[in-house]
C-alpha cells in the first residue's frame, strides 16, 4: 500500500513553514511514551519516527511524503518532563495554530497506551478537533500488555467516553505493534481520509 512508500520530506517549527496546504495530511498525535513512534514504524514498515524523539527539539511538525498530493505528520510527543515550559507553550500554540488552520489536514491518529487511556493531553487534542470538526481516530496502543478481555473492556469505557463528549470527533480501536494488532483496521481509516 501506500503507506509502506513514506519517505521524510521536512520539518518545520512553525505553521508557516508547512510544505503548500494541498492535497491530503494525516497527523498522528499522543502522550510521551504512547507508541506513537512504534505505532507510526507498524503502519508504515519504515523508521520514521525517530528525527522528534529527542526532547528539546524545536520541531514541531516532521512531514513524510506518501505521494505527491498525500503527506503523514508526526506531531512532537507531549508530557516531555525535562522540556522548558517555554517551549511546551510554543508547542501547544503552534500545534492548535496547525489543527485549527491546515485546510489538507483529513483527520489525526491519536495514541493512547491502553492502560492509560484520556490523559489531559488527549482530552485537549479531542477539544481543538471536535472545534473544527476535524476526525480523531483512536489508536489504543500496547493491547499485548492486558488481557484481551481487560483491553476489549477499556476500549468500550473510551467509546462510551468519546460518544458522550465528542460525538462528531472520534472513533477507537485497539492495537499493538509487536504483535501487528489492528495494523488493517487503521489503515482502512487512513485510506479513507486519504481518499486513496
Ligand atoms: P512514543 O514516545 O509515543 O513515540 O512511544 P514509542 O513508540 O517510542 O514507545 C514507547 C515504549 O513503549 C517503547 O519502549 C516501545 O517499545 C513500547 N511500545 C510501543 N508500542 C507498544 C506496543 O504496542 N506493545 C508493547 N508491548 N510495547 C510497545
Amino acid at each position: 500500500g501506500l503507506c509502506q512508500q513514506a519517505s521524510f520530506l521536512k520539518s518545520a517549527a512553525k505553521v508557516q513553514q508547512c510544505p503548500p496546504d494541498e492535497g491530503y495530511e494525516i497527523a498522528f498525535a499522543g502522550r510521551s511514551n504512547a507508541g506513537k513512534s512504534s505505532a507510526m514504524n507498524t503502519l508504515t514498515h519504515a523508521r520514521l519516527a525517530r528525527t522528534s524523539k529527542t526532547p528539546g527539539r524545536t520541531q514541531l511538525l516532521n512531514f513524510f511524503t506518501l505521494d505527491e498530493q498525500r503527506r503523514l505528520v508526526d506531531l512532537p510527543g507531549y508530557g516531555f518532563a525535562k522540556v522548558p515550559i517555554a517551549l511546551k507553550e510554543h508547542w501547544q500554540q503552534h500545534l492548535e495554530a496547525y489543527l485549527q488552520q491546515r485546510h489538507c489536514l483529513a483527520g489525526v491518529m491519536l495514541m493512547m497506551d491502553v492502560r492509560h487511556p484520556l490523559t489531559d493531553f488527549d482530552t485537549m487534542m479531542l477539544d481543538w478537533a471536535e472545534a473544527s470538526q476535524l476526525p480523531i481516530h483512536i489508536l489504543l496502543t500496547k493491547m499485548d500488555k492486558l488481557t484481551f478481555g481487560a483491553a476489549k473492556n477499556t476500549l468500550l469505557k473510551v467509546q462510551r467516553e468519546l460518544h458522550q463528549n465528542w460525538p462528531h470527533t472520534a472513533s477507537a480501536q485497539l492495537f499493538s505493534s509487536p504483535k501487528r494488532h489492528g495494523v488493517e483496521e487503521a489503515l482502512s481509516v487512513m485510506s479513507g481520509w486519504l481518499e486513496l
